[in-house]
């Protein structure tokens, strides 16, 4: 097999590497493509990533001997496309012609869930003989070798579509009925096309490149059906990709919270140590610890509905948390609830003739029913029933992030499961 990889092709101003490389599916289709593109989303931590943090390959079944005339199809497209103006623009481009070895497939995953430096990527791409393209400072080859790589022991798809380029600056059309009609008849096979709950459409970017919608969906088959479905402005191609989207392979299970570094994203246990509070633009935070160590939480804004339940939390609760480490506080994908702290209040005892509570007696006289005359020594510890239920939460579909799980994807549930829709 003839593995490709490119990266960093793009900036916020416009393109999309996932376009190039669904350009050069076409361009390269007579050397015969294997499966579908691979859109591979890295560590949605880094700082350099435009919007996803993507990197793209193709898998080609051709011989070395096809190497020179792929390698220049490949180059010419990303000097044709790429954004090079953008000074955070450093694309990257790799070709290989061999097998993909565990140690390549450690290098991908750590891509995915770590830091890497552009001199591990050269050496590496070095020591097994692949060709590497550095366009300015290269930084794309991370992605690119990283895309080639990866092993995909968990996928879903995604079919996107790409605008007329007449189209780009006028805003998407797109008829939001068949966009809901598709949803309705697809689900779950495909997911977070749009967020009933906070009524919007979210398969749909707002930003300036080609993209007109995702569809993302446990089949390409469903995919096309999908679609079929919709009523929208002119397709320019679409191209279905394999991908990492959806399957949570980002996440490290860290053993105890002090474990957890920043720019990492982790499953992290341990139980409530400050209630939350919502502070200023609607962000809310609380606190987990365990014995080595505490960290701060947070459900921002954007999440939406998903802060009403983090809200219900109470010190003592135990539960997992899943996101990324910035700044020492865990950004929640998810939430798992797993036992509830009893929660107590005291108040004034009721009297046993009437039922009501009673009054104070007076300083050191105890609590006393005016009406059955009916006394009692002290105030009582009533526990106040929980309006939260253990389980597995999870961001709506808004807020959701590319690597994040869904939870109507997981197959085995362990405890009750709240998806949000
Ligand atoms: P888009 O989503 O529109 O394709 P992007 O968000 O993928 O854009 P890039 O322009 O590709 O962003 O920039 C991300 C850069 O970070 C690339 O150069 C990539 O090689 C690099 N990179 C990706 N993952 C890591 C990592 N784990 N460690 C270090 N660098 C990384």
């Amino acid at each position: 097999m003839l593995y490709v990889g490119i990266d960093d092709t793009d900036s916020k101003l416009g393109m999309c590497t996932t376009y190039l490389a669904a350009v050069l599916a076409e361009r390269l289709a007579r050397f015969k493509l294997v499966g579908y593109p691979r859109l591979i989303r890295f560590n949605p931590n880094i700082k350099y990533k435009t919007r996803g943090n993507a990197g793209l390959a193709l898998v080609l079944n051709a011989g070395p001997e096809a190497m020179d005339e792929v390698e220049q199809i490949m180059l010419a497209a990303v000097r044709e496309q790429a954004r090079m103006e953008d000074e955070n623009t450093n694309p990257g481009v790799v070709l290989y012609h061999g097998e993909i070895t565990q140690e390549l497939k450690d290098y991908a995953l750590r891509v995915v869930r770590d830091v890497v430096e552009i001199s591990e990527a050269e050496a590496l791409a070095e020591k097994y003989g692949m060709r590497v393209h550095k366009f300015k400072i290269g930084r794309g080859i991370i992605g690119a070798l990283g895309a080639i790589c990866l092993d995909l022991y968990d996928h879903t798809y995604e079919l996107l579509a790409y605008r007329m380029p007449e189209n780009y600056e006028k805003p998407r059309q797109l008829d939001r009925p068949s966009v809901y009609a598709m949803d309705a008849a697809t689900y779950p096979d495909t997911w977070d096309n749009v967020d009933l709950h906070n009524k919007v459409i979210v398969f749909s970017p707002h930003t300036p490149d080609p993209v007109l919608y995702g569809i993302r969906g446990n089949s390409p088959e469903i995919l096309s059906k999908a679609q079929r479905m919709l009523t929208t402005e002119p397709v320019e191609r679409s191209q279905i990709f394999i991908t990492n989207q959806g399957t949570d392979m980002h996440l490290l299970q860290a053993a105890q919270i002090a474990d957890a570094k920043d720019d990492r994203s982790y499953i992290l246990r341990g139980n409530v140590t400050q209630a939350p509070v919502t502070k200023e633009g609607g962000h809310v935070f609380f606190e987990i610890g365990d014995a080595s160590g505490s960290l701060k939480c947070s459900a921002f804004e954007p999440t939406k509905n998903f802060r009403d339940i983090v809200r219900k939390l109470v010190p003592g609760d135990e539960v997992k948390v899943y996101g990324s480490v910035k700044d020492r506080t865990v950004n929640l994908e998810k939430l798992e609830v797993i036992a509830l702290a009893s929660l107590t209040r005291t108040v004034s005892p009721t009297c046993p003739q009437c039922s009501r509570h009673m009054e104070s007696a007076g300083a050191g006289q105890g609590y006393r029913c005016r009406k059955c005359k009916t006394k009692a020594p002290s105030l009582i510890t009533e526990e106040v029933k929980r309006d939260l239920e253990p389980g597995l939460y999870e961001v709506p579909p808004t807020a959701r992030r590319h690597l994040a799980k869904q939870i109507i994807r997981i197959t085995e549930p362990w405890c009750v499961m709240h998806p949000s829709r």
